[in-house]
């Protein structure tokens, strides 16, 4: 058959303030990587990180020249527009996602490959026993559920980030220039023959999550907006049902008053006050749905850049490879 077992691998990891990871993580990830028998790379995205994250990086580049590369952005991107960069300079075959702090075990990057092998375009990690808080676990099903319903793409785990996407997937996806967007369901969109398998997860090894609850609802929206205008024609449809069953019950009222009752009533006062903060209330969120479409379409509009980097730092004793601006 063919010569699959050559397809070079390049694994993309992002990175945001993980001094507490960084020294755990080589010795995971390397061993694996070696033992598969087939060329590979490490890419880090160093995303703006504060701490030490940057400079142990370049240590363990140095230590693993050739093998290792770290992109080094301006500034905090987020972890999408960072995995993007990085997808601009991946050489390899098969390109795999991994986060930093060990939730995904390295060790379950093989058992997306051998898919990979089997033709399969995009692999997408389903976190078994997930070892995340209740209330991450309990909005990412909601995530999911929802997701599957206004997207039309079936999926199981999309926050799962252990993933792998052919050479193919990752070539259109680069001709994507948007800039609120979430990479499992970009990849998603230009896969011919995806799958999910089952993969452990663990809990965080060290450092606090990189996602107060603030960035992962934005997220969320990015996922929502950037895949379906569902949301758009659920309001609309709202409006249209709320706006019949008025003209209805107005009609009933007027019957009521004049043919059954033939005096005026005033009650129900409080009941009406519910029903007009019910009412209120989607309205605003409908107002707040259209404004999340609007402000994604004024960034897109701006089109600044989603990511600057600064250098390109290959760990060859020369220094860095390219140094420039780049967005
Ligand atoms: N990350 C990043 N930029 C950010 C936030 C996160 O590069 O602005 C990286 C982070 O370092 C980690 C991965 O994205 O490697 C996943 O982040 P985290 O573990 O905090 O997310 P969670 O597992 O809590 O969803
Ligand atoms: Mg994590």
């Amino acid at each position: 058959m063919s010569q699959t077992p050559s397809k070079k691998v390049s694994v993309v990891i992002p990175i945001f303030n993980e001094e507490a990871n960084i020294p755990s993580l080589l010795p995971r990830l390397m061993p694996v990587l070696e033992k598969l028998g087939r060329p590979y790379e490490v890419i880090f995205v160093d995303d703006g990180s504060r701490d030490r994250s940057l400079e142990m990086l370049l240590a363990e580049a140095s230590r693993f020249s050739g093998r290792v590369k770290i992109l080094e952005l301006a500034r905090n991107a987020g972890q999408h527009p960072a995995i993007l960069a990085a997808f601009r300079h991946v050489t390899g075959d098969y390109i795999v996602t991994l986060d930093a702090d060990l939730q995904n075990p390295p060790e379950e990057i093989p058992k997306l490959l051998t898919l990979m092998d089997q033709g399969y375009d995009v692999v997408g990690g389903v976190r078994q026993h997930r070892q995340d808080r209740f209330y991450r676990k309990f909005a990412s099903k909601i995530v999911n559920r929802m997701t599957v319903l206004m997207t039309n793409m079936k999926l199981r785990d999309y926050g799962c980030m252990l993933r792998s996407y052919s050479r193919d997937v990752v070539d259109q996806i680069n001709r994507c220039e948007e800039n609120s967007t979430f990479i499992p369901a970009l990849g998603l969109l230009f896969a011919r023959k995806p799958t999910e398998v089952e993969v452990a997860h663990a809990a965080r090894s060290a450092g606090r999550s990189k996602y107060s609850l603030y960035k992962l609802i934005r997220l969320n929206f990015d996922l929502m907006t950037g895949f379906s205008v569902v949301p758009l024609q659920l309001f609309t449809l709202f409006g249209f049902v709320v706006a019949s069953g008025g003209v209805f019950f107005g009609f009933y009222l007027l019957v009521r008053r004049f043919v059954l009752l033939r005096h005026s009533e005033a009650e129900g006062v409080f009941t009406l006050f519910a029903l007009a903060f019910v009412v209120m209330g989607i309205l605003m969120a409908g107002i707040g749905i259209v404004g999340e479409y609007i402000g994604r379409i004024y960034q897109e509009v701006r089109a600044r850049p989603r990511f600057i980097v600064r250098k390109v730092h290959t760990g060859q004793p020369q220094g860095p490879a390219k140094v420039g601006l780049e967005a």
